[in-house]
């Protein structure tokens, strides 16, 4: 077991990731910005070291700098967390390079599924289902037209790096396809330093469904269900559940055996997410994230199992202490991500919180780094808290919710909890019955 973990991250996933660590008997550096001095997951680890100024570029993206905080305290492993380097291959490596465990996939795993069109060939290869569309990049407006016409529009360009959604366009007809191209290829090398697109049908009423997977360095994978994450706003999930309200035991035992063959063929180590889209009944691959995933605590209500302790334990390169049969999914469990936003503008608002009160009581669980006195910088991600909440059954669940978003007070900044108060209320989500386009007319932003 390691003595000490290095956490290169900030914010709830810092804090979510020290209280792994130290129920694990394991010792926490936390690493901050100038910005972050007064942060809570450096309050709260054993030992910190300031990486730089407030952008992240110099800071929590700075290599080196995170490296030598490693060093000099002697720690044996490094966590990324999601965001920032925890899906670089690079640093992975470099991170080996120092004689040090990166807590996470091998480099060439990373490298695979970070790089769009490998991950789609590698999961034809693997057997799973694909969404209809190119085998490599698209180059032209004209290759785009040829395969529009064959494959049936509308369709999607999305780029190669991709991730947020970023440099994905809808293309409805062969007449847009020059503008949405040329604009993809924009912004995806505004984005990512890299315009190369690849396209796929368009989806026109999916569900955004995920399946959780667990491996060891031993040939042993686990899936831990899934979670639909189809609440989303321009591609960001908002509100994530577990189980879907759209599969049935059928489907989930048949997606979920498919998943962890797949991985197990592939000699995946770690936790990983593969993503599909679910529509009529058919699930379609489009991407695996080879990180701790911001919504994994709805997978641990229901399975109540400690993922980010299962991650470690695998890092140390000690056995799954569990089959598939020992994975059973009781209840129901919601996650709202608490942005410091406008909730009906959607602008965010850092500043001072002047007030901060948690709901509590049984099922409910907040995972956030606020503290009252707390001042938010405005330089990085504007969710700061997630609230999950668990019960028997959705129903239960739902209730639940409802009375801890009435409890939750933070003051001194708009948060959108006002707009999941509204969402929770609306009779499609109580009857489990939405896509991925839901949320965005349900705030004004389609038709
Ligand atoms: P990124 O890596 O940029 O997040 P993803 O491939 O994960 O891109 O897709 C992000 C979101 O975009 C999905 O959750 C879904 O809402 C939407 N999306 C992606 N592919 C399609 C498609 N073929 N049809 C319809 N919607 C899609």
């Amino acid at each position: 077991m390691f003595d000490k973990v290095l956490i290169a991250n900030r914010g709830e996933i810092a804090l979510r990731i020290h209280r792994a660590c130290h129920e694990m008997g394991i010792q926490t550096v936390a690493v901050h910005s100038t910005a972050d001095a007064n942060a809570m997951h450096v309050r709260l680890a054993d030992e910190s070291v300031c990486i730089g100024p407030p952008p992240a570029t110099q800071s929590y993206l700075n290599m080196a700098a995170i490296l030598s905080a490693a060093t000099i305290t002697g720690a044996n492993a490094i966590h990324p967390g999601y965001g920032f380097l925890s899906e670089n291959a690079k640093f992975a490596e470099m991170v080996e390079d120092h004689g040090l465990t990166f807590i996470g996939p091998t480099p060439e795993h990373i490298r695979m599924m970070g790089d769009k069109i490998v991950a789609k060939q590698t999961a034809a290869k693997l057997g799973l289902p694909l969404v209809p569309g190119s085998s490599g990049a698209v180059s032209s407006v004209d290759e785009v037209k040829k395969l529009g016409a064959k494959i049936g529009f509308p369709v999607l360009v999305k780029a190669v790096a991709g991730g947020g959604g970023r440099g994905m366009k809808v293309i409805e007809s062969a007449a847009q396809a020059e503008e949405a191209f040329n604009l993809a290829q924009s912004e995806a090398r505004n984005a990512f330093g890299n315009d190369s697109l690849y396209l796929e049908k368009y989806l026109g009423h999916p569900r955004h469904i995920e399946i959780q997977v667990l491996a060891d360095n031993h040939g042993n994978v686990v899936h831990l269900g899934e979670r639909d994450c189809s609440l989303q706003r321009r591609h960001q999930k908002v509100l994530e559940e577990a189980p879907s309200p759209a599969l049935n035991d059928s489907q989930r035992r048949k997606i979920g055996k498919q998943v962890t063959d797949a991985m197990r063929t592939l000699g995946y180590r770690g936790v990983g997410t593969v993503e599909f889209l679910f529509q009529d009944g058919e699930f379609y691959f489009i991407e695996m994230n080879t990180r701790l995933q911001v919504e994994h605590p709805v997978t641990e209500a229901i399975t109540r199992l400690d993922v980010v302790r299962e991650q470690i334990r695998v890092a140390t390169g000690a056995p799954l202490g569990m089959v598939q049969d020992d994975i059973v999914l009781r209840g129901h469990a919601i996650e709202c991500r608490i942005n410091a936003e406008n909730p009906e503008t959607f602008v965010p608002c850092p500043g001072k919180i002047t007030d901060y009160h948690t709901p509590g009581g049984l099922g409910v669980r907040v995972d956030s780094a606020l503290y009252s006195g707390y001042t938010m910088p405005p330089y990085y991600d504007s969710m700061v808290a997630k609230l999950i909440v668990s019960g028997t059954s959705r129903n239960e669940c739902l209730m639940r919710l409802r009375r801890s978003l009435e409890e939750y007070v933070i003051g001194g900044i708009d948060t959108t909890i006002a707009l999941h108060q509204k969402l929770i209320a609306h009779p499609d989500f109580i009857d489990g019955n939405y896509d991925i386009n839901w949320l965005e007319r349900f705030v004004g932003l389609k038709k």
